[in-house]
């Protein structure tokens, strides 16, 4: 059997975890079995609609690097893909059903809703009043110019179930007395509602597996009862479990970040939530962690999918991170951080584009910090005082352990020395030779390379010392010294 799925969203919001979680599943299902997978814009909420989160969706999965097979973008044989452009099909389907007695025409006032609702709470739903209207009263609510909806017809016989198979679930039965109304399928701006329209296409794309996060199956009734009234075959369906956050809450903003475009600000990088995403109540293989979008789909499994819910980490995403930001070369991670730099000002004024050898300086130093950092952002800062001349830190700073201020002078004198001894060398070399200077002045190595530290770096804490006067060159080096020396002697 040929597989065909899709990712179905709703432009009403930005993309975010949840939303790639189920795009993802979809992807690497398909892709599993050689299959194809389809992106359909679910567009019908126009309240809501806004092009905005359009592109925000494109620019998302361009980034993330997830192409669908057939969409709205690059078409197909059963384009168009964008629900706003296909309603001509909608309304003759939703004929259809009332033709066949299977859908019938609502009158009720929204206003007679709310009050409906005033009174019996939401979950009371629809009471069903226009079930049973007869022709004669439809023509002359019609004549009056009142614009009815079109709901469903849920089979209401006594004791009446509708019963489907969920890949993971196995077989769900549901008391039709417990989907609360007859849902809505055509509303009175003649647009159709997320049921009608998601079932029509499903059945016209030809989709034949529905892989949807799990909030989603109290509506699978509903689509399966309009399979049956239009006589169609249903796909198969699989719910995916939610994904909570460490609370064990559906995951939301108050848990962190949740849109993919805070993740990318965040300094993210597309692999490492690839990687992190397809993990959300999935398993691959034993004992390995690191997968690339491909490894994914060739180990993706339906039956390696995980029931309980998905606790979303936040630490794990940031660890995936610096894994994939340690296997960046120098040229790609200075390539991919250059917008934080330019964005922190590390090249002079907020936003400015580094000069030639600017550029050199930070690329070099792309060795020094690519195990020390988890997120493209924390980048910048942690080299700073490669491109500015830091601040004098407190005495304080400069003083190794045990040792005294005059001590610490002089070992910075040494320190000077051992800079000014510096030919062009490796930083394997220039540490040979720090510790030859400093054996030779019977000093450890430790505390020659505190105050060098200090004066060079700004800070008691740094990227590797040897690295730095190798970027920072011996007389920006030297001179960071001798104003060190004039601030302790001073
Ligand atoms: N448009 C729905 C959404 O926003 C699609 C749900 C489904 O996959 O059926 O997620």
């Amino acid at each position: 059997m040929k597989i065909k799925d899709r990712y179905a969203p709703s432009p009403t919001g930005l993309q975010h975890i949840g939303g790639v979680r189920t795009a993802l599943f979809n992807y690497l299902f398909a892709k599993s079995l050689g299959g194809t997978f389809v992106l359909r814009l679910e567009d019908t909420d126009r309240a809501r609609f806004d092009t905005k989160f359009v592109q925000n969706l494109y620019d998302t999965f361009r980034w993330l690097g997830l192409q669908w097979d057939e969409g709205p973008d690059n078409g197909g044989p059963a384009a168009p893909y964008i629900q706003s452009e296909r309603l001509g099909l909608y309304r003759r389907h939703a004929q259809e059903l009332a033709g066949a007695g299977n859908a019938y025409y609502c009158f009720c006032s929204p206003q007679r809703l709310a009050a409906l609702r005033e009174a019996q709470g939401a979950e009371a739903g629809y009471d069903r009043r226009c079930r049973n209207m007869g022709r004669g009263e439809q023509e002359a609510l019609e004549a009056r110019g009142e614009v009815p909806v079109l709901r469903l017809k849920i089979p209401l016989e006594e004791g009446a179930a509708t019963v489907f198979r969920d890949r993971l679930l196995g077989t769900v039965t549901w008391k039709n007395a417990d989907i609360n109304s007859d849902p809505v399928l055509l509303k009175s701006d003649g647009f159709p509602t997320y049921h009608l329209a998601n079932v029509v296409d499903d059945h016209l794309m030809g989709i034949t597996h529905v892989l949807r996060a799990q909030e989603w199956l109290p509506s699978t009734p509903v689509h399966v009862i309009m399979y049956r009234a239009f006589g169609w075959e249903p796909p198969e369906f699989c719910h995916l479990p939610m994904v909570m956050g460490p609370d064990g809450k559906k995951l939301s903003k108050r848990h962190g970040a949740t849109s993919i475009d805070e993740f990318r600000r965040q300094g993210y990088l597309p692999e490492a939530l690839i990687n992190y995403v397809a993990l959300l109540g999935a398993s691959y293989e034993e004992g390995k962690d690191m997968y690339t979008l491909a490894e994914l789909a060739a180990r993706f499994s339906i039956d390696k999918l995980n029931k309980a819910p998905a606790v979303f980490d936040y630490k794990k995403l940031e660890w995936y991170n610096s894994r994939y930001i340690r296997g960046k070369t120098d040229g790609e991670l200075a390539r991919l951080a250059l917008p934080w730099a330019r964005e922190a000002g590390l090249f002079g004024a907020q936003g400015a584009e580094p000069a030639e050898a600017q550029y050199a300086a930070f690329s070099s130093a792309m060795p020094l910090i690519r195990e020390r950092v988890s997120s493209l952002r924390e980048i910048p800062g942690k080299i700073r005082y490669l491109f500015a001349e830091p601040d004098l830190p407190p005495a304080a700073d400069f003083i190794p352990k045990k040792k005294d201020l005059a001590e610490t002078v002089r070992l910075l004198s040494i320190g000077r020395g051992f800079i000014a001894a510096i030919g062009p060398a490796s930083d394997r070399e220039a540490e040979d030779l720090a510790k030859e200077q400093a054996g030779k002045a019977g000093v450890a190595l430790g505390d020659l390379m505190t105050p060098l530290r200090a004066a060079l770096t700004g800070s008691k804490v740094s990227p590797p010392l040897f690295g730095s006067i190798r970027i920072l060159g011996r007389e920006r080096s030297l001179a960071r010294v001798d104003r060190a020396l004039r601030f302790l002697n001073g």
